[in-house]
């Protein structure tokens, strides 16, 4: 399961961020995904529950915060929200689009409880 190893990759990056000497616990995680990025919310937030269990994660909670999809047309240079792959140009039709953001997945902040 793709969001299994994505949540090994959350909890790797905050550990990695922690002085060595680390002894409290970590109440929340935040983090921007994107609606381009093909992550499942349910089944991360699920496969995060699972694997925490035995990390200085364990007593933590994500939070997450929605980035929503924006791309730009290569034929009409207009801008638009696009949240699915495999949407055209709302203005042209086209489907050669640069996509500007919505693929992101992001450790935004780490809330330490004293
Ligand atoms: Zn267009």
């Amino acid at each position: 399961m793709h969001e299994l190893s994505i949540a090994h990759s959350i909890i790797q990056i905050v550990e990695s961020s922690l002085p060595l000497d680390f002894s409290k616990k970590i109440s929340t995680v935040h983090l921007s995904i994107g609606t381009l990025s093909g992550i499942e919310i349910d089944a991360l937030t699920f496969s995060f529950s699972v694997i925490k269990k035995d990390t200085l994660l364990t007593d933590s909670e994500m939070e997450i915060e929605i980035i929503k999809g924006f791309a730009s047309c290569k034929s009409c240079n207009i801008d638009f929200e696009l949240n699915s792959y495999g949407n055209p140009c709302p203005g042209c039709g086209s489907y050669s689009l640069n996509i500007l953001r919505g693929k992101e997945l992001k450790v935004t902040n780490i809330i330490v409880d004293d």
